[in-house]
């Protein structure tokens, strides 16, 4: 299903066929991509996967060995860097350490040769969306990591381009101040209507920031979608082990038909039902997903005939808001379920080497055939 985005707002970014080698190793195969008006849209991937390479080409530094870019419906895939109506916030944000903070975010301007006053009203109203107006004759040095980054931001945003690209935007912040700057990030973003193409590693900043993600693995597009589809729906084993935890096991199909399959793992010694079909010939390999935090952990032995299985708690994890269980199954394997601490007392939470059932529920099983 399409979202909000997709629905309502034009195409603003449209990538095709979008490759490139570096002599014999191929860093982004042949992508496909549509970025819609108003989206902040993530480029998620471990190191080296090819999200840089993709963000360079659109900002015009990396030439494409194959493919287009489309930006406002105009191929950019040959125009110079400075001639695309976009612009991108580094990583490390390439502040001039010589220029005060005004200096900085009026530089393209300057360089775009915009009358002085356009320049000033430009500025002014930049350093008040950041919220630096009484740092304006600051330099760099002067500056907080955080005020830096709300520096480079205004700076890219002073030209009004259509598209912003961001390149780990929070790679330069230590984590708390990462997790604070998320939500203020986007409110500035979304105040100025921009689109954004970011790239991270980090999955909860995806998920915070972004309406819609890419999750990309050497050099494609595994995924696309919503933080909840990709969260609840992920379409392979990488997907599903790249988005928050999971329990994953290689089972076997014994039959599916009419809304109904039954799969066999050996790490369970009781068949595991789902309500749905799964396409793929009876005996085939299926792998099932379970999030921890839907594998339900219980002293009272469950009456169903499936989707259950004995355990014993080897270790709980206390984390304030969860603990995580490390159950060991009659197999030897280990799987988590975590709980939430909202239990006053904890009346009844299970602790160290109790025996104790697990059981999930048909919905919450992901199947998953590659
Ligand atoms: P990171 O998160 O570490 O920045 P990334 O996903 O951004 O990783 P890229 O920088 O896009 O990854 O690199 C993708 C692959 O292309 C890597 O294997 C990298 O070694 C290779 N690569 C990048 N630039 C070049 C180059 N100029 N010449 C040869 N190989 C390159």
């Amino acid at each position: 299903k399409a979202s909000p985005v997709e629905q309502n707002k034009k195409p603003i970014l449209q990538i095709k066929g979008l490759t490139k080698n570096f002599s014999n190793f191929t860093a982004v195969n042949n992508v496909d991509l549509t970025i819609y008006e108003g989206e902040i849209f993530a480029l998620l991937g471990s190191s080296g996967c090819g999200k840089s390479t993709l963000l360079r080409m659109l900002a015009g530094f990396e030439q494409p060995s194959d493919g287009h870019i489309i930006l406002d419906g105009e191929d950019i895939v040959n125009l110079p860097p400075y001639k695309r109506t976009l612009n991108m916030m580094f990583q490390s944000y390439a502040l001039f350490p010589y220029m005060t903070v005004r200096q900085n975010i009026a530089f393209g301007l300057k360089q775009e040769k915009l009358p002085r006053d356009v320049i000033n009203a430009r500025v002014e109203k930049m350093l008040k969306l950041v919220h630096m107006e009484e740092y304006v004759d600051r330099r760099p040095y002067q500056l907080s990591g955080g005020q830096r980054q709300r520096v480079a931001l205004a700076r890219s945003l002073a030209k009004e381009p259509r598209l912003l690209l961001l390149d780990e935007p929070m790679g330069a912040l230590d984590k708390k101040l990462r997790e604070q700057m998320r939500l203020e990030l986007v409110d500035i973003i979304n105040s100025v209507g921009v689109t954004c193409l970011m790239v991270t590693h980090d999955q909860e900043e995806a998920m915070t920031m972004a309406d819609r993600i890419a999750i990309m693995d050497r050099g494609e597009f595994v995924q696309i979608g919503g933080p909840r589809e990709i969260y609840e729906n992920p379409n392979c084993r990488f997907s599903a082990e790249f988005i928050g935890q999971v329990n994953m096991f290689d089972c076997t199909l014994t039959k599916s038909d009419n809304k109904h399959s039954v799969i066999q793992c050996n790490d369970f010694p009781r068949p595991i039902e789902l309500l749905h079909d799964i396409d793929i010939a009876d005996g085939m390999p299926v792998s099932i997903a379970m999030r921890p935090e839907k594998v339900y952990i219980s002293h009272e032995e469950p009456k169903e005939p499936t989707n259950w299985c004995e355990g014993t708690v080897e270790n709980i994890a206390y984390l304030g808001d969860i603990s995580i269980y490390y159950v060991r199954l009659p197999s030897g394997r280990i799987i988590t379920s975590t709980l939430p601490n909202v239990d006053r007392f904890n009346v009844g939470l299970p602790t160290w080497d109790d025996k104790v059932y697990l059981s999930w529920d048909p919905e919450s099983c992901i199947a998953l055939t590659f």
